[in-house]
């Protein structure tokens, strides 16, 4: 990360931590199995454009929000989990609906209180939150600036 952006981070967290204003939210997945609650500050929201959340997420790039510690919790349905090993050698287990594929959250591997990162297109609230930080920047999709000149239709072709 270069460091403007981490300096940015930092301000917009401390900044965040003053006013302390968590969400309640909740989500689930495409067929409905997996419906869960979590608790998470929408000024956390972040896109990630590495080129594994590209991957996983069969998309451009993947909008996260980030819970508070063991802010989430499963309401119905267990999600699978595969455990991603990353460049650096740092595991995240990812969570899935086995059933419809969607993906869920990114959490640790290790013990002790959990953030889980929750992929914000699974949430009811998503509307209201809006990404604060782009990371891993130098992998984003080089037309993502031009996203206003391609043309749009309202539905499908
Ligand atoms: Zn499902
Ligand atoms: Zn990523």
């Amino acid at each position: 990360m270069i460091p403007s952006a981490r300096v940015c981070a930092i301000v917009l967290r401390d900044a965040h931590k003053e006013e302390g204003n968590p969400m309640k939210l909740d989500g689930g997945c495409h067929c409905g199995k997996i419906t869960f609650e979590a608790e998470a500050d929408p000024e956390d929201a972040r896109i990630c454009h590495c080129t594994d959340c590209q991957l996983l997420s069969g998309s451009a790039f993947r909008t996260v929000v980030p819970t508070v510690e063991d802010g989430f919790r499963l309401l119905t349905g267990e999600p699978k989990v595969y455990v991603k090993t990353a460049e650096s050698g740092r595991r995240r287990a990812q969570a899935f609906c086995a059933d419809c594929g969607t993906h869920i959250y990114a959490t640790s591997v290790d013990e002790g209180p959990k953030v889980y990162g929750v992929r914000v297109g699974t949430l009811r609230q998503r509307e209201q939150i809006v990404p604060r930080l782009q990371l891993w920047s130098r992998s984003a999709r080089p037309w993502l600036g031009e996203l206003e000149t391609i043309p749009k239709v309202e539905k499908q072709v």
